[in-house]
């Protein structure tokens, strides 16, 4: 009888440890999306260069996702580029001051975006909800 109890016990103790560590490779998965999902976003927002219809997607897929997205830009001076010469001058300049073309591009000049995703780890079993911030740049 006694052996029997303690290969029961033994049973639920090993039974319990491989649950709980089936948790946190869970939750180190759930950390790996929000990963993957802030390079994604990344990316999108860059070669997008900054369009803020595929910032806005970005945030509404994070919200879908149970995530919260906010990008703030550090910088964002924006000057013109002539498409003759490639002088970079000021944007309250309505002409190339080397050669006088009209024809200028927007240029931004040091652009980067702080992109911050907020998210929310769940481990069921013992109950933990812990929340994290994943920081990232776009440029
Ligand atoms: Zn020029």
């Amino acid at each position: 009888m006694k052996m029997l109890i303690e290969a029961f016990v033994t049973t639920i103790i090993l039974a319990l440890a491989a649950f709980i560590c089936a948790s946190f490779i869970n939750v180190e998965l759930q950390i790996n999306q929000v990963k993957d999902f802030q390079a994604t976003s990344i990316g999108q927002i860059e070669t997008s260069n900054f369009d803020p219809n595929v910032i806005a997607q970005c945030q509404s897929e994070a919200a879908r996702r149970g995530y919260t997205l906010s990008l703030s830009m550090t910088k964002n001076e924006e000057f013109l580029r002539c498409q003759r010469c490639n002088k970079v001058f000021s944007k309250d300049q309505s002409q190339c001051p080397i050669c006088h073309s009209l024809d200028n591009t927007v240029y931004a000049q040091d652009r980067l975006a702080v992109v911050n995703i907020t998210y929310k780890t769940k481990m069921p079993i013992l109950n933990i909800e812990r929340e994290g911030v994943l920081h990232g740049y776009a440029r």
